[in-house]
């Protein structure tokens, strides 16, 4: 095979063939080296194997690649030996790589890297020479071994214990030689290492360890491929909605070392506090250690900032003056690499005018930058960095409404501890602020029986001595996250930042204990399954279940709302059913209630009694009786909500479930509800009998109860109309819409209209006094949407209501279509589950050709939603585009519609 275009981009001070656009073809890592390059900034240089190679990889295998790039890859070694002055299998001074993996969207942990690629037995000796260092260069050689035959060679745990095999031996020649730390090992411990590695991976792989740099180099690039299809892969793409086809890039790059003594060491750092936003400078490094050693959190890292390490002190509890002989921070200890550093992070943050996630090394004195990406961050500190580049002026108003995920400020709205209970709780450790958020839930130690504990409907905090990229379906189904080992970079911080998790990392006073299943601060000690609660932003750990308070929106959040407000053109509504409800739903800036569910009042306290009496009654007239009761139940509901929501509109819906819903249909309950209404079980069972269904969702329901009871949609009238009345006698302004469920034709309409206005005069006549309302429908057959002409000239307004609309139109139930839609939707049957984000395409359709055929008859015709779907940004944005009023969506979904709606409006300009 032949091909004339381009596979492999060179970086570096000479040349650089890519730069930050070219992030499809050379994944993020490979488009932001090239970028860095190009702004004089010091990078290793190195070349990147396109993301399309990958494909080759998949498509064809690793022969087919082999003859692709073979020419190209040899050309980018030979640009790297030119850059560095040293030659890639030169055994007296060996040019050494790290192959690193790097996709379109940056995935954490997802794939290996290998470093010090080239050494041998033989270069191991020179690279010794060379830098005049034997344990530098042994180390560096175990430490190849033991990526590669994990990552390469694939070394697999043979049980749970032996969860890292090449780390079970380390340990064997620690506790050997009486030492705890690897630092602690010396050169021969090294070498011993080395040969005992070497035979572990004969004994388990049956290969040798490949000692021809080549044979090593191709080995990697393969690897990484492959890892594109590796189960962690597969998991992390599936969380965060990438596709298989983007392929990963690979990078090689020449390897700096920060593992050459004293004056060399490694880092990262964030632009802006990536758990609050805080414009800040911040990081951690480690003196003397290569990049992986700070991932791991297995040292305890220093903090780049004076700043930084004063804050993490007080935290940690550690004096200034320990702080000083033990901690220092970068800026302290090396003032010039700190400067270098302080500017290139400025430069990169302007540059991309985003927060930037940086990895540097430091080898003898002189720093150089390894990555620069869009830092993950919490919805907090998006919502916070947003603002303020709006207000630093480094970007515009559209780009920050944009720079946050509407879906992420989920974790703005969900509680926090009560702050008077969490006074009283009992804190057994402390940690770091890994992760913001309130978390509770029991113990759990490992990740797999934390998916099963999940499953089993129980809320779990996973504790872990450390987390690694296995326990990420784990951690995405726990409440929160506690790791006794790791800095604010460690694997659980930043994979539970990007989760929106809690965590707190680094407590390091707990011991976990694998085989007994335990924890222990000191001498006390818990066992799994007992309550655990954390506090992500303080990074408290506390004994039991601490209750939790509602979020507020205020400060940074506050002014996101409101710039988003000054930007969309849909209306966002609520859909609230009791007066506690509507009050979030005002707190969170709902402008109205779209949908108020009647029967959802039904079944407080008394209530259900009357109802059922009502559902029980043989003719009207007993029907009227049980009604007159309910009246001033629902009245008063009325009332609450209308005065809560004093000037805003209120849509309330007239009674729509199938009676059989009200009934018990167990004999325990049958015979209490006999008791209570002095009948025979029997005449109960017999009336419970005669409401069963068969499609009960296509049955007896909406208007067809009004319309076979029109009693019912009489009380209810007068009910909603009496309290109207009432509130506005108390200087509330009341705007009441009543609206028709399930309506399928215009008869149906018209029958129910007739009995609501009817009554209405009634009202008004006996107030002598009237009160303004709308009379409208819902659009939720399919039938009703395409006569939605002839139901627009009766009605005055339209609400979507795209659940029913999506059941019917689909032909398939939410409730039951658990049985099959996650398959389909893994087969890509679906792309999206079509109750959570609207069917664009069918069930869209219907929306659309309603809406315009609504107002070819009623042009000034009101058109809302109240489906769930109102509260998912991408059917926020269709309904924008089908040119609807409003979307209703759950109180808590109010914010993330408001940006949702935005967004669509930026998107879409008119
Ligand atoms: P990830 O995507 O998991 O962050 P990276 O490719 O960034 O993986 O590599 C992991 C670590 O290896 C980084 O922290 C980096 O510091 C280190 N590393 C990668 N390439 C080099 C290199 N050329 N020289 C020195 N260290 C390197
Ligand atoms: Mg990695
Ligand atoms: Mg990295």
């Amino acid at each position: 095979m032949t091909t004339a275009s381009k596979n492999v981009y060179v970086f570096g001070a000479a040349r650089t063939d890519g730069d930050a656009k070219m992030k499809n073809l050379l994944g993020g890592k490979g488009a932001n080296l090239a970028e860095m390059c190009r702004l004089g900034i010091a990078v290793p240089p190195g070349f990147t194997i396109s993301t399309e190679v990958c494909t080759v990889y998949t498509d064809q295998g690793q022969d087919a690649v082999l003859k692709l790039i073979d020419a190209e890859v040899r050309a980018g070694v030979a640009f790297v030996e030119q850059e560095m002055g040293k030659k890639f299998g030169d055994s007296s001074d060996p040019l050494l790589l790290s192959v690193r993996s790097g996709s379109r969207a940056s995935m954490p942990g997802m794939m290996d890297t290998i470093l010090n690629l080239g050494l041998n037995d033989e270069a191991v000796e020179g690279l010794a020479r060379k830098a005049n260092n034997e344990r530098f260069a042994w180390d560096s050689y175990r430490r190849f071994i033991q990526m590669y035959g994990d990552v390469v060679m694939g070394l697999k745990p043979v049980s749970k214990e032996d969860h890292d095999p090449f780390e079970v031996v380390i340990d064997m020649v620690k506790e050997k030689k009486g030492v705890q730390l690897d630092t602690e090992l010396d050169t021969a411990d090294l070498k011993e290492l080395v040969t005992r590695f070497k035979g572990l991976i004969r004994a388990r792989v049956g290969r040798e360890f490949p000692s021809d740099p080549w044979e090593q180099l191709w080995g990697s690039v393969m690897a990484v491929f492959q890892s594109w299809n590796n189960d962690r892969a597969k998991v992390y793409r599936e969380l965060n909605d990438i596709p298989e086809s983007w392929g990963t890039a690979v990078n090689v790059q020449a390897m700096v070392f920060g593992n050459l003594g004293e004056n060399s060491g490694t880092g990262v750092a964030f632009t802006r506090d990536a758990s609050t936003g805080e414009d800040l400078f911040n990081g951690e490094f480690l003196i003397n250690a290569q990049g992986e050693d700070v991932v791991a959190g297995i040292r305890t890292p220093q903090q780049v900032t004076l700043e930084g390490s004063r804050r993490w002190a007080q935290l940690a509890m550690v004096s200034e003056d320990e702080r000083r002989a033990r901690f220092p921070s970068l800026e302290e200890l090396m003032p010039e690499i700190y400067q270098q550093l302080l500017q290139a992070e400025t430069k990169l943050e302007r540059h991309y005018a985003d927060m930037q996630d940086v990895e540097f090394t430091i080898q003898e004195g002189r720093l150089w930058m390894l990555q620069t990406r869009n830092g993950k961050r919490t919805g907090a500190a998006m919502v916070r960095i947003a603002m303020e580049m709006l207000r630093q002026g480094i970007i515009d108003e559209k780009e920050a409404l944009h720079r946050v995920n509407p879906e992420r400020l989920n974790e703005l709205l969900h509680p926090v501890f009560d702050p008077v209970a969490i006074r009283k709780a009992r804190v057994i450790a402390h940690g770091l602020p890994a992760s913001p958020g309130a978390a509770t839930g029991q113990i759990v130690f490992f990740a797999d029986e934390a998916e099963e504990w999940v499953r089993k409907g129980r809320t779990v905090i996973l504790v872990r001595q450390e987390t690694s990229p296995e326990d990420l379906r784990g951690m995405s189904v726990a409440k929160g996250i506690l790791t006794a080992r790791g800095g604010m970079t460690s694997h659980a911080a930043v994979v539970a930042r990007g989760m929106g998790k809690c965590c707190v990392s680094g407590a390091g006073a707990v011991h976990v204990d694998y085989h007994a299943r335990t924890m222990s601060v000191g001498s006390e000690t818990w066992k799994e399954g007992e309550w655990l609660s954390l506090d992500g932003s303080t990074g408290d750990v506390f004994l039991g279940q601490v209750p939790t308070k509602e979020a507020e929106l205020t400060g940074d959040f506050g002014a996101l709302m409101e710039l988003a407000d000054r930007h969309r053109r849909l209306g966002v509504r609520a859909n609230a059913d009791t007066p506690e409800d509507a009050k979030v739903a005002r707190n969170f800036g709902a402008k109205g209630i779209g949908l108020c569910r009647t029967e959802h009042m039904f079944f407080e306290g008394d209530r259900i009694k009357a109802v059922r009496e009502m559902i029980l009654a043989d003719d009207e007239t007993g029907r009227r009786k049980a009604l007159a009761k309910l009246l001033p139940m629902q009245r008063g509901d009325f009332e609450g909500l209308f005065r809560e929501m004093n000037g805003l509109a209120v849509t309330i819906r007239l009674l729509d479930p199938p009676l059989h819903e009200f009934v018990p249909h167990d004999e325990e309950n049958q015979r209490v509800m006999a008791h209570e209404m002095n009948l025979p079980l029997a005449v109960i069972k017999m009336r419970v009998e005669d409401l069963h269904e068969f499609n009960p969702m296509m049955g007896h329901r909406g208007c067809r109860l009004g319309i076979t009871y029109p009693e019912i949609t009489e009380m209810q009238t007068r009910a909603i109309l009496e309290a109207g009345l009432n509130m506005k006698a108390k200087g509330i302004e009341v705007k009441a819409e009543i609206m028709i469920p399930l309506v399928g034709t215009v008869r149906e309409f018209n029958a129910q209209a007739k009995v609501i206005r009817a009554t209405a005069a009634a009202v008004f006549a006996e107030r002598g006094e009237k009160l303004d309302y709308m009379l409208g429908t819902m659009i939720e057959t399919p039938r009703a949407a395409l006569i939605a002409d002839s139901i627009g000239q009766q009605a005055e307004f339209f609400s979507f209501g795209t659940n029913d609309l999506t059941q019917m139109t689909m032909g398939f139930s939410r409730d039951d279509a658990g049985k099959f839609l996650p398959s389909y939707l893994k087969d890509g049957m679906y792309e999206r589950d079509p109750f959570q984000s609207i069917d664009q395409k069918g069930v869209g359709l219907l929306v659309r050709m309603a809406v315009e055929k609504g107002r070819s008859v009623r042009p000034g015709i009101k058109l809302g939603v109240c489906g769930e779907h109102g509260g998912d940004p991408a059917s926020v944005d269709f309904f924008h585009r089908a040119g609807l009023d409003y979307v209703s969506c759950s109180p808590f979904r109010v914010p993330i519609a408001r940006l949702a709606a935005a967004q669509a409006a930026i998107d879409n300009p008119a």
